[in-house]
């Protein structure tokens, strides 16, 4: 959707826009059951979910991590989680695009210049616009030290990008990417480690319509397969220096500042941990298995773990922690963990009828996984907090 005019000033945001469709209570029912049809259907097929991307569009969804002044609702960490969370339950790749999006518009709020601000964020708040982040790359990955993704200064005091991404979500759907790129060769003595990204890195907007960005979707994923986690590649690919989001080599200390933000991937895994276990409800009940308490107990005992990681999902996007990066960190370790106990317990209780390739239950499995896999990895969250103990 981005479009040649990326560059001007949009018209004023309609602050109705955004007052949306999404009821206080969470999704509506049609929602839910067109966002789960297109789960299903784009994880047989393997292709990037459009149709769950324009539910989000037309939700009003995309809005909420913005304030008011922009076209958003002002929703805070807690309520986003709780977002994320309920399209997890129904379309975990929708959920992701979802993270994604709030990821960016925050980011850009955060660090973004006031003419940057008043260009891109009425346009992701009111949804026109779809954002994702381009970090990874193939040879740099968790901890993201060793960009082969380069900026070079021009001389109209713009910017040249060439390089890689790799598993950038939203690819070929998003509006703009956030790119994360080398504009200096860090120091061999480049400070204390941040544990993620490292020093003469740079984050740059780049709208899907610059000359020279290519994504390419023909990644084919386990899990998380509406998801458009693919390629992007960017060639020669000129970038106003209005475009930069943060100072010149300042990438690695906004990326120390996520966590802080008490946005947590673990949603996405209370959400897939909710669904599984509201299927094996349905299946306990449906064949009357809930009158032996052996099973009763099975459902008690995942439904504590589906409270516990939902608890401190919350208390990250409290931020009431002394700190709350490391509770943030602690959420998704413990949330994605508590996602793979709960539907791999779950796939048992369902029996054979689990063990069909088409039931939901094998979907939650592959998408479960996917959350620790992603940035920062359960690996290095473990390594991020152990940094903290040295401060
Ligand atoms: C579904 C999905 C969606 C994604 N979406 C995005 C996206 O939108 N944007 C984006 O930029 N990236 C995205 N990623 C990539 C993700 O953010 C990870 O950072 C990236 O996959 C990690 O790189 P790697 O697997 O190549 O890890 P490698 O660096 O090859 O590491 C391999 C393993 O070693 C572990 N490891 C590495 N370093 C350390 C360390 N210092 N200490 C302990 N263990 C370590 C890792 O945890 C990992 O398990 C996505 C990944 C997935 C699976």
């Amino acid at each position: 959707m981005a479009s040649t005019d990326s560059l001007t000033v949009p018209d004023a945001p309609d602050f109705t826009d955004a007052l949306l469709t999404l009821p206080a209570s969470g999704l509506t029912a049609p929602v839910r059951e067109r966002l789960a049809a297109c789960a299903r259907a784009a994880d047989t097929s393997g292709e990037p979910d459009r149709e769950a991307v324009a539910l989000l569009r037309d939700s009003g969804m995309l809005g909420l991590a913005l304030p008011y002044e922009y076209g958003g609702t002002g929703d805070d960490a807690q309520e986003l989680n709780t977002a994320v969370e309920q399209v997890a339950q129904v379309n975990a790749s929708a959920a992701i695009m979802l993270f994604q999006h709030y990821a960016v518009s925050r980011r850009v709020l955060e660090h973004g210049s006031p003419a940057l601000c008043r260009r891109l964020l009425p346009r992701l708040a009111r949804g026109d616009w779809l954002a994702a982040s381009a970090w990874s790359e193939t040879g740099a990955g968790a901890n993201k030290k060793r960009l082969s993704t380069t900026a070079r200064r021009t001389p109209d005091g713009g910017w040249v990008l060439d390089g890689a991404k790799s598993f950038t979500t939203s690819a070929g759907l998003a509006d703009v990417y956030l790119v994360l790129a080398q504009t200096e060769e860090p120091a061999a003595d480049s400070g204390a480690d941040t544990g993620y990204g490292s020093a003469g890195q740079t984050f740059f907007l780049v709208t899907a319509d610059t000359p020279g960005l290519e994504p390419d979707t023909s990644l084919r994923l386990t899990g998380m397969r509406g998801s458009a986690t693919g390629f992007v590649s960017v060639h020669d690919c000129h970038v106003p220096d209005a475009n930069r989001l943060g100072p010149v080599g300042a990438a690695a200390s906004i990326i120390a500042g996520v966590r802080d933000s008490g946005a947590s991937l673990g949603a996405v895994s209370v959400g897939l941990a909710q669904a599984a276990l509201d299927l094996a409800h349905e299946h306990a009940e449906r064949r009357g298995l809930t009158a032996q308490q052996a099973v009763r107990h099975q459902l008690v005992d995942l439904a504590t773990e589906v409270e516990a990681a939902r608890a401190v999902v919350e208390r990250a996007g409290r931020r009431s922690a002394a700190d709350p990066g490391v509770t943030t960190l602690h959420s998704k370790l413990f949330a994605s963990s508590a996602a793979e106990r709960v539907v791999s317990a779950v796939e048992r209780m369902l029996g054979s009828a689990g063990y069909v390739a088409s039931h939901d239950i094998n979907r939650y499995d592959r998408d479960a996984r996917a959350v620790a896999l992603m940035g920062p990895t359960n690996d290095l969250c473990k390594e991020l907090v152990s940094l903290t103990w040295n401060r």
